[in-house]
C-alpha cells in the first residue's frame, strides 16, 4: 500500500470534518452497523449493482474511508465471466483523512486485494490525479462533508475519462412527511446517544445528523451535478429517500 501526500486545508468546516473523522476512525465500521441496523450494507450493495463493475476498469473512490466501495467494486469485477480473459480491475481509495484509510488497511478483505487497491490521502476538491485518469468515480457518504461541493463535482468530472461515470451514494430526504418525522425522532435522539455510548463522542454524531439535514434534496443535488458538466444525470431513492444514488456520465 502506498500513501500519497497529505492535504492541509483551513476553514471552519474542513477543520470540523477532520476532527470528526479523526475521532471516529477506529469505531467507524461498527458505528455504521449500529446506527443503520446494517442497512448501509444493503445500500452499498445496491450502489455496486448500479455501477456494474467490469474487469479492466480503473476506479477512484473518493472519501473512500475504510474502503467498502472500492473493495466491493474489485470483488464484483472479479466475478464477471470475462474476468479470466481480461486484466483485473484496479481501485484507488482517496480520503482526506489518513486515520480513516489506516483503519481499513488491516481488514482481511482489504489485505486479500493486495496491490490492486491503492490508498492516497487527498482532498475531493483538489484531487491529486491527472485529468481523464479513471473509468468510474464513486463517492459514498462523502460529498456531504466537503466544504465546496461544486469544486468536488468539477474535480470528479476532470479526473474521469470521456465516457466515464460518476456515482454518488448519500443520505437524502425521506419522501413522505410521516417518514421524515420518524426519521428525525430517531436521528436526533438515538444517533447522538449511540455516539456517546459506543464511540464516546456525542458531538461528532450530532454533527452527522445536522449535516444530513442541511444537504440538498434529490432534485437540487441532481441539478448541481448537471451544472458540473455531467450528462444524463439521474437519481434513485433508497429506503424511501433516507439515502439516494445519483449518477451521471462524463461525455
Ligand atoms: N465512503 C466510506 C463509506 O461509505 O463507508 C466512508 C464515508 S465517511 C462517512 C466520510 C469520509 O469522507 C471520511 O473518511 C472523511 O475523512 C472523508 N472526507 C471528508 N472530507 C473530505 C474531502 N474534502 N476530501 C476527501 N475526503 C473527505
Amino acid at each position: 500500500t502506498s500513501f500519497g501526500f497529505r492535504t492541509v486545508k483551513t476553514g471552519e468546516k474542513a477543520r470540523l470534518v477532520r476532527s470528526v473523522f479523526d475521532s471516529v476512525a477506529s469505531k467507524y465500521d461498527l458505528m455504521n452497523d449500529l446506527m443503520s441496523g446494517g442497512v448501509h450494507r444493503v445500500w452499498k450493495s445496491v450502489f455496486l449493482d448500479r455501477i456494474g463493475p467490469q474487469p479492466g476498469e480503473q476506479l477512484i473512490d473518493v472519501a473512500g474511508g475504510t474502503g467498502d466501495i472500492a473493495a466491493g467494486f474489485l470483488k464484483r469485477a472479479d466475478e464477471r465471466p470475462s474476468a479470466e480473459r481480461k486484466a483485473p480491475a484496479k481501485a484507488v481509495i482517496c480520503d482526506i483523512n489518513y486515520e480513516m484509510l489506516k483503519a481499513g488497511e488491516t481488514r482481511p478483505d482489504m489485505i486479500a486485494l493486495g496491490e490492486r487497491l491503492t490508498r492516497v490521502t487527498g482532498d475531493a476538491e483538489n484531487l491529486p490525479f491527472p485529468d481523464k485518469s479513471f473509468d468510474t468515480y464513486t463517492i459514498a457518504f462523502g460529498i456531504r462533508n466537503v466544504t465546496d461541493m461544486d469544486a468536488a463535482l468539477s474535480n470528479a468530472y476532470r479526473v474521469l475519462k470521456p465516457g466515464g461515470r460518476f456515482f454518488c451514494l448519500e443520505f437524502s430526504h425521506p419522501i413522505t412527511e410521516g417518514l421524515q418525522k420518524a426519521y428525525d425522532a430517531y436521528s436526533f435522539s438515538v444517533i447522538p446517544w449511540l455516539g456517546e455510548k459506543v464511540a464516546d463522542d456525542r458531538d461528532s454524531y450530532q454533527y452527522l445528523v445536522e449535516s444530513i439535514r442541511k444537504f440538498p434534496a434529490q432534485e437540487a443535488f441532481a441539478a448541481r451535478i448537471n451544472k458540473a458538466g455531467f450528462a444524463q444525470v439521474k437519481y434513485e431513492n433508497l429506503s424511501a429517500g433516507v439515502a439516494a444514488i445519483h449518477s451521471g456520465w462524463r461525455v
